[in-house]
């Protein structure tokens, strides 16, 4: 990382900005998930006295991020009002960019991550400089259409450290591409890079289903299988700032299915394998190309992961047993999330999240039977899949990093 992608760098030029530090971060977070609050309720939450509280927002209100609403009466109708402190959502805007191994996809959302435009577009070339090219051009338009973006946050499945570095990420064929650098020079923003995973259960955790819960799981089905955990309030980082590889979890492999056998020899079926081999993890089973790949052995010729769905709810019987098989997977990584960490609500995300639905039961059952009653069932909540949802978490690893510098 050079000095270029400092957070620290994102001040001065870019509105005037400074990343916060100690108490000035906490209030600034807590108004950004909770909404305005009155002075006297603000400084209770955070345990500040009134004139700290008071030395901390001057530097905030007069650089615009906060701002002060109408006051309110006083509960008991005597004493002073207590005045709001508000955040300013059209402050500072921020662009967010996802990467597939197709499509990239747009947002700018504004200080709350609230989302002001989008658009998707193809990725056709996936040579770092030539992804880096089109990052450029479309962050350029970004800005021409609006002089409020500050930085800019990108995503992309895999590995990604110092929130600038892309270790690893498969679907793009990318080892070791300092992609902060390399778009923050193109576009002369400061620019921060995340998993998209990671990224999700912030956004989440901040604007999203989490909010407000000191404790929540994120579980995304496509490409891979992916894993945010928020843990006492905080999203959780591993060690290699990765959202943890919960598609190799061992699972306990479900009965092999029956293949298609048509009046001439079956072709050769091996069992399913994920990327790495892993014949006994999730992944094997429960990626998209996975579920795809089950389905044309059982069903005998290829078939497309939606139209499996759709063919498992009209009672198609092998297609339901596809779909139960994976559902049954989900359920067991589902049980090992709730056995370690009993979160408040576990999210289902992702492109093949629909699965989490037409197997309801089977997930269901796989949940029952892998936590032995141990937790009370969770709050499961199916997420209807988005792709402006994850560029949006693109966009709150901007708004994290500029705004509150960590
Ligand atoms: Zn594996």
């Amino acid at each position: 990382m050079t000095d270029s992608h400092d957070p620290g760098h994102g001040a001065g030029g870019h509105g005037g900005w400074s990343p916060l530090a100690g108490s000035a971060q906490a209030v600034v977070l807590d108004i950004l998930v909770h909404g305005a609050r009155p002075r006297t309720e603000l400084a209770a939450r955070l345990g500040l006295s009134g004139p700290s509280l008071t030395r901390i927002t001057r530097p905030l209100l007069e650089s615009g991020l906060l701002v002060e609403r109408p006051a309110l009466a006083s509960p008991s109708g005597s004493g002073r009002p207590s005045i709001p402190l508000d955040l300013d959502p059209d402050a500072h805007h921020f662009v967010g960019l996802k990467l597939t191994r197709d499509r990239l996809f747009v947002v700018v959302t504004d200080q709350r991550g609230e989302v002001l435009s989008e658009h998707d577009e193809p990725l056709p070339d996936l040579a770092p400089g030539a992804v880096v090219a089109q990052l450029a051009v479309v962050v350029a338009a970004a800005r021409a259409r609006d002089d409020r973006v500050r930085a800019v946050g990108v995503t992309v499945g895999g590995q990604v450290v110092d929130r600038a570095h892309v270790r690893h990420a498969p679907f793009l064929g990318w080892d070791d591409v300092p992609l902060a650098d390399l778009v923050g020079t193109a576009t002369g923003l400061p620019v921060w890079v995340e998993n998209d995973v990671r990224a999700l259960t912030q956004a989440e955790h901040w604007f999203g289903e989490g909010r407000g819960l000191r404790s929540f799981a994120l579980v995304t089905i496509g490409a891979g299988v992916g894993l945010g955990l928020v843990a006492a309030g905080e999203v959780i980082g591993g060690a290699h700032s990765s959202a943890g590889s919960v598609g190799h979890q061992r699972i306990v492999a479900p009965a092999p299915m029956p293949v298609h056998t048509p009046a001439a020899p079956p072709p050769a079926a091996p069992a399913p394998t994920c990327d790495l081999g892993h014949r006994d993890c999730a992944g094997a089973f429960l990626t998209v190309a996975a579920v795809e790949s089950a389905a044309a052995r059982v069903l005998g010729r290829p078939v497309a992961y939606d139209d499996l769905l759709a063919l498992a709810v009209d009672g198609h019987e092998e297609a339901r047993v596809v779909v139960d098989t994976a559902a049954d997977v989900l359920g067991q990584l589902i049980a090992g999330v709730l056995n370690l960490l009993d979160p408040e609500v576990v999210l289902l995300s992702g492109e093949g999240v629909r699965l989490a639905v037409v197997g309801g039961a089977a997930v269901a059952a796989a949940i029952e039977r892998g936590t032995h009653g141990a937790v009370p069932p969770p709050r499961l909540i199916v997420q209807e899949f988005r792709f402006d949802e994850w560029a949006r978490g693109a966009a709150a690893v901007a708004i994290q990093m500029h705004a509150l510098g960590r």
